[in-house]
């Protein structure tokens, strides 16, 4: 498939990079370069031989063996083989979880931290903050 260069960047990006299938990182310049470390192909999340079309919506970046392997199973079925029911985030969505879940972390830091006082509380509330930005978005 022939794509235009802004529209493999709207898919790649539309799940930061991963693979929408096992989620594993894909090197954007590897487009359908079979063998290469991250090669990657667009997939048709509605297969296209049983009538899904070529939209934006129904378009998923995906290892070329994940593309290949998945063939005219649904999106859901082979996601589950991984143990995963979401595509991955986009760079724009796991902003806003980061965001959402260092807030958490600083509040419950803080009432754990309260135990020991003002300073207990100030402490653990940035290390609650912390761990909730780092942690991955893509797990909740
Ligand atoms: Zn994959």
């Amino acid at each position: 498939m022939k794509v235009a260069y802004q529209d493999k960047r709207k898919i790649y990006d539309r799940t930061t990079g991963y693979c929408h299938i096992c989620r594993k990182k894909l090197s954007f310049g590897n487009y359908g370069l079979i063998g290469q470390k991250g090669a990657w192909e667009i997939e048709h999340s509605n297969p296209k031989s049983l009538g899904g079309s070529d939209r934006f919506h129904n378009l998923y970046a995906s290892c070329i063996s994940c593309n290949r392997r998945k063939n005219n199973k649904s999106t859901l079925s082979v996601r589950r083989e991984h143990g995963l029911s979401r595509a991955p985030l986009s760079n724009i969505k796991r902003k806003e979880v980061k965001k959402v879940n260092s807030i958490a972390g600083a509040i419950i830091g803080g009432v754990v931290g309260s135990v020991m006082g003002p300073w207990g509380a100030i402490v653990c509330s940035s290390i609650g903050a912390k761990m909730g930005y780092d942690r991955n978005p893509d797990i909740y």
